[in-house]
């Protein structure tokens, strides 16, 4: 007999998204286990993962250890998916797609880090959303649902008990989607909230008495937002401190975003990833991200001007930021530091604490100064490969704004 949760009419598929941490696991591992917990068979079970590239080694290997060979015994379908490009017209790849699985695929043709360098950006927020994550798991799930499941089929995500605002959220944009036709429609379900009341301390315990052993969250390596609170930084620590080389990866996007924007580090506003590690003695870490950076052999100069529009045409409150990113030169680091040197007319070369040189042409202001619309001019030396970028309609606003902000 099964439970009458998740309810599920008769052969829909039930799809469960499987992020490979403590929520979604536990659902997985409840279910095999206890066949009173669901409401059908688990041949009609479909569990995906969308691939970031950026996992923490130990997620595949506990993967491997304890959840790949219950589903072999239960013959459940097991789909592993990466974007297959940066832009959407790519698509996904289909990494593995068997009832018998015996690896993990962690990486796929596409990597979030791979997106973070060519942006010289960092995980952010965008609109309420990690756009990392819609990037690299929402819009590829997305993709092969809608090639492969019919209309009306379950959707189980875990968020746990405490995760209410989430699940209304993801409840919301799948309601959303379906509406404007860009995903097929779905019964959201999320059996930890609403039907087995389970936190995230009772998923990583009953896993633990499974499994005999923690089965930690799963994050991409350098996910600033495992840091960002005081409760997950303990962990997020103990992790770069077994793992220093995760750390390092860290630290090296963060050079090249801080590059761009000195104002926001890994963790937010002045909170960096370099002074995390400093701070807590992770000289390993640093030591290879620094080796890494010094063992860059090609650099470019990068042209950066940015425009600050007021909100609401109030010239005190910063509204929207637009920005272009051109490369003005590439070679050695020490032939465009001499580059740099050559244009610098005025003084206004400096290299910060972090080692990174700067040419200012022009700086905003203080807070107190500033006023709205404001402009920025700079050149930058970083590691090669960061791609050019510019609105559309760039230039002429910046020219006139630039030449009424100027004089
Ligand atoms: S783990 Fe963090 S960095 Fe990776 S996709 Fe999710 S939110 Fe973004």
């Amino acid at each position: 007999m099964y439970a009458d949760h998740p309810t599920t009419s008769a052969d829909t598929p039930v799809v469960l998204s499987l992020g490979m941490g403590i929520d979604s696991v536990a659902i997985l591992v409840h279910w095999i286990l206890n066949p009173a917990s669901r409401s059908f068979p688990l041949h009609r079970l479909v569990c995906i993962t969308a691939m970031t590239g950026e996992e923490h080694d130990r997620t595949g290997e506990l993967m491997e250890r304890h959840v790949l060979p219950l589903m072999r015994e239960h013959n459940i379908r097991y789909v592993q998916l990466s974007r297959a490009g940066q832009a959407a017209h790519h698509r996904y790849s289909v990494l593995s797609d068997t009832r018998s699985p015996r690896l993990m695929h962690m990486r796929g043709p596409w990597r979030l880090s791979h997106e973070m360098r060519s942006g010289g950006t960092l995980p952010s927020v965008r609109n309420g959303r990690r756009w990392c994550s819609e990037r690299a798991k929402g819009e590829v799930l997305d993709w092969w649902v809608n090639d492969n499941m019919p209309s009306g089929y379950t959707h189980v995500v875990g968020f746990a008990a405490e995760e209410r605002r989430r699940a209304l959220r993801d409840t919301a944009a799948r309601t959303e989607k379906q509406a404007t036709g860009k995903t097929v429609a779905c019964v959201p379900s999320y059996p930890l909230l609403d039907q087995w009341q389970w936190d995230r301390t009772a998923c990583a315990e009953y896993l633990r008495k499974i499994f005999g052993e923690p089965f930690p969250r799963s994050c991409c390596r350098w996910c600033p937002f495992t840091g960002a609170t005081a409760g997950s930084r303990p962990e997020l620590l103990q992790r770069w401190r077994q793992q220093p080389d995760a750390a390092a990866d860290a630290i090296e996007l963060e050079y090249t975003a801080l590059a761009l924007n000195p104002r926001i580090g890994a963790f937010g506003v002045g909170k960096t990833a370099i002074d995390l590690a400093r701070e807590h003695d992770l000289t390993d870490a640093v030591a290879i991200a620094e080796q890494r950076i010094e063992a860059a052999e090609v650099w470019d100069v990068l042209e950066i001007r940015r425009i600050f529009l007021a909100k609401d045409q109030d010239p005190r409150r910063k509204g929207d930021a637009w920005r272009s990113v051109q490369v003005a030169a590439t070679g050695s680091r020490s032939a465009l530091l001499e580059w740099l040197a050559r244009l610098d007319n005025g003084g206004q070369r400096n290299t910060d604490q972090y080692g990174i040189t700067r040419l200012w042409r022009r700086r905003l202001p203080g807070p107190q100064e500033i006023s709205y619309p404001a402009t920025e001019w700079l050149w930058v030396l970083v590691p090669h490969g960061v791609q050019p970028k510019k609105r559309p309609g760039f230039e002429e606003r910046w020219t006139n704004l630039h030449a009424a902000t100027l004089f």
